[in-house]
């Protein structure tokens, strides 16, 4: 279970987080929306260590092993490797940060890339791929790392309404394979249908379902 208790965060004298206490479990589809500024994308980018914040704990139970990035992050814009072929972007990860031999990767990179539908594109670079086949390789990218919980930004903004539900569609998949799912949308129609948790951010955080 990730357990986030009485978290806080400022920037300067403005308060963005204030006393943010909730819990996922693993399997979890868990949905945060909230209005524009209220702090959404501190709270995933300090879920997933790239924010620090002012007081509070983020405990992980039940961790499968003491690895540095067990909450990984999907970014809103992707943020794939321009120079780099999906598959590349996909194995960059497992040669660079797990120190797999490239053949290794390259085979793992497949499977990940096959298991989202992507046959076919591995040599395909970002500015050749749809926007939601680029989401595809981000979320490729982050499963390379084998993430015990993982962060999603606004994971519907850049898609038309067909894609939507494709796109919860992954979400599922990867909670039933026992990953923690976290997302924080402006998307409420998206978010009724697929949590398992719905939470709305405002002054403090409420469970909605
Ligand atoms: P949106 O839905 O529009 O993306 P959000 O709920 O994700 O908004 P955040 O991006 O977390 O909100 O921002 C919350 C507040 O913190 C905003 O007022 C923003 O200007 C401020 N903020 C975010 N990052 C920084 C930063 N690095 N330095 C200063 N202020 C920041």
């Amino acid at each position: 279970m990730l357990s986030v208790k009485n978290l806080s965060k400022s920037f300067g004298d403005k308060k963005v987080l204030d006393q943010i206490s909730f819990e996922v479990n693993k399997g979890d589809i868990a949905i945060i929306t909230g209005p524009s500024g209220v702090g959404k994308t501190t709270l995933i980018r300090c879920l997933s260590g790239l924010e620090t914040y002012d007081s509070g704990t983020i405990d992980m139970t039940e961790r499968r092993s003491e690895k540095e990035h067990p909450v990984g992050l999907v970014f809103q814009n992707f943020n794939l490797f321009p120079h780099l072929s999906a598959l590349e972007n996909i194995t960059f990860p497992l040669v660079k940060v797990k120190g797999l031999d490239k053949e290794k990767a390259r085979q793992e990179g497949m499977d990940i890339l096959t298991s989202l539908g992507l046959d076919g594109l591995e040599n395909s670079y970002p500015f050749q791929l749809s926007g939601g086949q680029q989401q595809r390789v981000a979320i490729g990218r982050a499963l390379a790392m084998d993430p015990e919980y993982l962060c999603f930004d606004e994971p519907t903004s850049a898609l038309d309404s067909k894609l939507r539900d494709s796109v919860g569609e992954i979400l599922q998949e990867i909670a039933a394979r026992g990953t923690g799912v976290i997302v924080i949308t402006h998307d409420r129609e998206f978010a009724e249908k697929f949590s398992t948790r719905l939470y709305a951010l405002g002054t403090d955080l409420e469970l909605v379902k």
